[in-house]
């Protein structure tokens, strides 16, 4: 795992003074990586979040900034997304992270050049940080598990494999949108409760589903697998996800195999990538398995999983309605999961997934699954939270939700907060259902 440094360092000021706020998601220990259009002419660009600005290094390096592995790495950033950057390796991502922390912090005496390659975040327009060459999605809260398999096996909900294997499904990489981007409502086939044949018309069903998603860092060839005590170095950084699910579709559809069209409409990925390193002082041990777990099988067991790869990530879902928007009511929080109760570790799901010799390329996608907790007010998605739909919940303007209407806009957020270290944010990802 990656030790504490001079860049986790809590007392560390920039002098972008809107990274020194109280509650700002990008101060100077943060510096993530993300993607947006560049000036006409220039293409995308690699920028770092700090504050409220964006940092190009394409530009930082033009300017000399950067030198050694630091410089070949930003070197790497001049394609206009991260894969190549992802290739690179720990090493020179680290090296990159060092330099651009030493660049920003108060009293760096290349203030006046690097300005130059600042521009305010709100004027950024974001896109998807990497070329994402495949996705698939896990199943790894024992809570969403639980809770979704009583709705159909009240008696056994939970599957017999789940506690001994990290259920995943490949899901569709073409549909990944970055936020903002507006979810239209998916037609599909479903056979309605009582209905003695199946009809096809928009999903009435629509739902989100808040999940922590990583990308693939260094890739491996196919027929190596990736031990678990190594899985570390090929996880470049985190998001979040939102896998927008059509509940009545992915019922009548995933039998027995999916989910398939009642998930690949759309996913939406929040356009910061909060970097593995970023992330070295929330490391907590994974969630415990319980007295009665099975043993796990020695390729998803490992000491240093087991104390170290949980994550203290608190998350929180919010929704707007269209008529809360123009009662200009703010978008309400319904829910905080938190990512340190997800059954399986971001390390167990790469190792399982590469434990058959699938190769694995940089930029690669992996989302968590619903991240769901075990409390009431800590469930990830509206088929929980509303059991099906037959316990809608209810918004602040008085308004019932069973599942998403049109004009709602989802929102999530997520935080690391520990005592002793400066906190760091994820951002926003958010998406409105369209139609009126
Ligand atoms: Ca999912």
């Amino acid at each position: 795992m990656h030790q504490l440094n001079e860049t986790h360092a809590p007392d560390l000021r920039s002098w972008v003074e809107r990274a020194n706020d109280t509650g700002c998601d990008f101060p100077i220990q943060n510096l993530p990586f993300g993607v947006c259009l560049g000036a006409a002419g220039e293409g995308s660009r690699v920028v770092v979040a700090i504050g409220d600005q964006v940092l190009d290094v394409a530009k930082a390096l033009a300017a000399g900034l950067f030198d050694g592995l630091a410089a070949e790495a930003a070197q790497a950033c001049r394609t206009g997304r991260l894969n190549e950057l992802m290739a690179l390796g720990s090493a020179h991502q680290s090296a990159l992270r060092l330099q651009l922390s030493r660049l920003l912090r108060a009293g760096s005496q290349h203030r006046a050049a690097l300005e130059h390659c600042l521009s305010a975040m709100t004027q950024a327009q974001m896109l998807l940080p990497a070329q994402i060459g495949d996705f698939s999605d896990f199943f790894t809260s024992i809570h969403h598990a639980t809770n979704s398999g009583r709705l159909v096996r009240p008696d056994n909900p939970l599957m017999p494999n789940f506690k001994h294997i990290p259920v995943a499904y490949h899901s569709r990489a073409s549909s990944i949108v970055v936020s903002g981007t507006p979810c239209p409502r998916p037609t599909g086939q479903t056979k309605p409760a009582g209905a003695s044949a199946p009809v096809f018309g928009p999903t009435r069903c629509l739902d989100f589903e808040c999940e922590i998603g990583f990308y693939v860092g260094q890739g491996t060839q196919l027929g190596e697998s990736i031990p678990l005590a190594k899985a570390h170095q090929h996880v470049f950084g985190l998001s979040l996800l939102n896998d927008w699910s059509a509940r009545d579709m992915q019922a009548w559809e995933s039998q027995p195999l999916g989910p398939f069209l009642a998930k690949s409409f759309m996913t939406t990925l929040s356009p910061w990538v909060i970097t593995l390193e970023a992330l070295a002082p929330f490391r907590t041990a994974a969630a415990a398995r319980g007295d009665d777990a099975p043993e796990l099988l020695p390729y998803l067991n490992e000491q240093s999983d087991r104390a170290h790869g949980g994550l203290a990530l608190s998350l929180e879902i919010s929704l707007q309605s269209q008529a809360m928007k123009k009662l200009g009511l703010a978008p309400c929080v319904i829910s905080r999961p938190k990512f340190q109760d997800q059954y399986w570790t971001l390390f167990q799901m790469l190792a399982h997934q590469t434990s058959n010799g699938c190769n694995m390329l940089p930029g690669d996608l992996i989302g968590s699954g619903t991240v769901s907790g075990p409390r009431e007010g800590e469930l990830g998605c509206l088929k929980e939270m509303t059991a099906d739909g037959k316990s809608a919940i209810t918004l602040p303007n008085g308004e019932k939700r069973s599942y998403l209407e049109a004009g709602d806009e989802v929102v999530f957020r997520g935080r690391c907060e520990r005592a002793g270290y400066a906190s760091i944010g994820f951002g926003h990802c958010s998406g409105r259902v369209m139609g009126e």
